[in-house]
């Protein structure tokens, strides 16, 4: 089955999240659980974690339905002890939320080396950043998102990704999120058949596809290796129509929450509801 939603607004509450998907036809969904933009959040209360729960069990949303996806502030690679031990420090609370609220998957962009450190030292901050967080909180899965290369983002050559999870104790606690707009801006040439099935030909030898915990859907304005992180709707970018059907047509990406970061929310409803049809799972 394909789960296929979008990244909802959590206004007024992390419980709404489930009820803004419901709304859209969704069948998976992605929240932020606290701010994304600043550092502290107040805790989760009791009432809300019920009500989140109560809401998911109504409109029938499983943890594995759900991609949370943390703060943009955190760097797990960060060459800088403070700032470091900072950004460790806050990632293991989106994680305890996660495991607060009964979910799984905590997506987040692995990290920059600043022009700071080599790409090796900052590889190894994150993995190390993992397994600190790992003995910190049980169960929850830590996503890392491959990233468009923007400035000094790593995490947007497969080979980077394979080499985080390489170095990471635990790794049925460690997974990925491909981002379609993210890899074509990197240069994964995803818009036409047979680069598809090469780049996630390459994804399988250099990652892996039992680590294949997520997708975000996107179009994207910038061109094929730009490096240039802007989303599109689908279908009006760079990228074109082809690659979703490709995604959605291919059982490999089937049981993971498919979620749409496109730019225009009002046209939402199409878009899932033409994915739901190109993956022949429409009501
Ligand atoms: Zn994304
Ligand atoms: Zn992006």
């Amino acid at each position: 089955m394909k789960y296929i939603g979008a990244h909802v607004s959590a206004a007024g509450g992390v419980f709404n999240a489930p009820v803004n998907a419901a709304k859209i036809g969704a069948t998976a969904f992605a929240l932020f659980t606290k701010n994304q933009r600043r550092w502290q959040s107040p805790p989760l209360s009791a009432t809300a974690i019920n009500q989140f729960k109560a809401n998911c069990a109504r409109y029938q949303f499983s943890a594995e339905q759900i991609l949370v996806h943390d703060s943009y502030l955190i760097n797990l690679g960060h060459p800088e002890p403070d700032a470091l031990n900072k950004s460790r420090q806050a990632f293991v609370d989106e994680l305890s939320r996660c495991h607060q609220l009964g979910l799984k998957l905590l997506n987040f962009h692995p990290g920059s080396h600043l022009r700071k450190q080599s790409v090796e030292q900052t590889l190894a901050k994150i993995s190390e950043s993992i397994n600190l967080a790992h003995k910190e909180v049980p169960e929850v899965v830590a996503v890392i998102e491959n990233t468009a290369g923007q400035g000094s983002n790593l995490g947007w050559d497969f080979a980077q990704i394979g080499q985080i999870i390489a170095n990471v104790a635990d790794k049925s606690r460690v997974g990925v999120c491909i981002d379609t707009c993210h890899g074509f801006a990197a240069g994964y040439p995803i818009h036409t058949q047979e680069g598809f099935m090469q780049t996630f030909a390459d994804f399988d030898a250099l990652i892996g596809f039992e680590y294949l915990r997520g997708m975000h859907l996107n179009d994207s304005k910038g061109q094929l290796g730009s490096r240039i992180d802007r989303h599109q709707s689908l279908g009006q970018g760079e990228i074109g129509h082809d690659c979703f059907k490709y995604v959605m047509q291919d059982p490999r990406f089937d049981n993971i929450p498919l979620i749409l970061e496109t730019i225009d929310q009002h046209i939402w409803p199409q878009e899932i509801s033409w994915l739901k049809q190109l993956a022949g799972e429409n009501e």
